[in-house]
């Protein structure tokens, strides 16, 4: 009876280290893919500036101004917990929060402690958006809210060593007008903005053929061109392909609704339109959004990438968490993460000897991790995105 009492224990015992080594095996597995996606260089092409505001840094601003609302960090906060589900909820908070920003000081602080938490997630390459008229029509200047920004890009970039690239984006439910204004301000800044995008929303009601003209005078003026397609709006589809054949966009923000229609995703990967996927993750949902619309594109040969969005207002937060996130919820592989970011690299506006340089260092970066390049490159296509 003892002996069989004995056994027993050692059997429970075998049984239960055997757990515990398979435990610290999947343990250091998700260790290592952490520690892989921490280190990788990278490139984040979908960022806005207003929403990469810190509630320290808002109310370090609102304090300089003699503000009384967003006084304390628990403010900011309560704002931020309490808003509305959904993009107009969300643009609620970021409305409100990036009101604080009145002087060109308070656009540099933005701008330079960003790029502080871009070199903290390994981040070499990023383009940054912004949105003139958010803040021109509350009485900014222009000049002041640029060189605010654009001094704080070019004192990070010798500081931090990320290279930073801004966008200047229309806010789709201002008027035309006001869009060709912004374009008329900007033109004695351009070749310190690399491109024209477009954002805020409802988008619906407010389509990409609704600034075509504004589109067709920043390329002649030579902006890249780009705009968001927010996932699940009304019309979509027809808005990307308004966007791909109409305003002739370099690159699609969102646009993931693109895996629904076959004829849509079969055209972005043949023209090597590249998508800035974000798949944030919120208070209200589980687990990071659109997992299984990046797979589709993905395996359709799209070149998608992963990028944060509005980092400190998701609670998926900065780039490295976020590919933390979408990997557990994916199972990617090392390799498949290595080509999302491959993908960000190879739509980058950058002449090619830079995109090259950032390409090897990604592929150094693999090799001394053993993962192998053949894996990373799609099985029937080779560096797509590359022009
Ligand atoms: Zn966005």
């Amino acid at each position: 009876m003892m002996l069989r009492f004995l056994s027993a224990i050692v059997f429970v015992g075998l049984l239960l280290s055997g757990c515990t080594t398979q435990g610290a095996r999947e343990d250091g597995a998700a260790k290592a893919m952490h520690a892989y996606l921490a280190g990788m260089p990278k490139a984040e092409l979908h960022l806005h500036l207003e929403g990469t505001l810190s509630p320290e840094t808002i109310v370090r601003i609102t304090q300089r101004n003699g503000l009384d609302y967003f006084t304390t960090v628990e403010e900011v906060k309560q704002s931020l917990t309490s808003r509305p589900p959904g993009l107009m909820g969300f643009l609620d908070h970021h409305f409100k929060s990036q009101e604080v920003m009145q002087t060109r000081q308070d656009f540099y602080d933005a701008t330079y402690q960003l790029a502080e938490k871009l070199a903290d997630n390994n981040i070499v390459y990023a383009d940054v958006f912004f949105d003139p008229q958010a803040h021109t029509t509350r009485g900014v200047t222009f000049t002041d809210m640029f060189e605010g920004i654009d001094t704080g890009r070019v004192d990070a970039e010798a500081a931090f060593g990320v290279t930073i690239n801004l966008i200047m984006c229309i806010q789709r439910e201002r008027s035309v007008e006001s869009a060709l204004e912004m374009l008329d301000q900007a033109f004695p800044f351009r070749p310190r903005i690399i491109g024209l995008g477009m954002d805020s929303g409802p988008e619906y009601g407010n389509p990409p053929v609704k600034f075509r003209a504004v589109y067709s005078r920043a390329r002649e003026e030579g902006y890249f061109l780009t705009g968001h397609h927010d996932v699940d709006v009304r019309d979509s589809i027809k808005h990307i392909w308004q966007s791909l054949d109409v305003i002739g966009m370099n690159r699609i923000d969102h646009g993931l609704n693109a895996s629904d229609d076959a004829e849509l995703t079969k055209e972005l990967a043949r023209r090597g339109i590249c998508l800035t996927g974000s798949p944030v993750m919120r208070s209200t949902d589980p687990a990071p959004q659109d997992v299984d619309r990046i797979r589709t594109l993905d395996s359709a040969g799209v070149c998608i990438s992963l990028n944060s969005d509005d980092p400190e207002e998701f609670e998926s937060g900065y780039l490295t968490n976020m590919l933390i996130l979408f990997q557990e919820a994916s199972d990617y592989s090392k390799a498949d993460m290595t080509r999302l970011m491959l993908n960000a690299f190879n739509s980058i506006w950058e002449p090619a000897a830079e995109t090259n340089a950032y390409v090897a260092e990604l592929k150094n970066y693999a090799a001394a991790h053993d993962v192998a390049w053949g894996e990373v490159m799609y099985a029937d296509h080779s560096e797509l995105g590359a022009e």
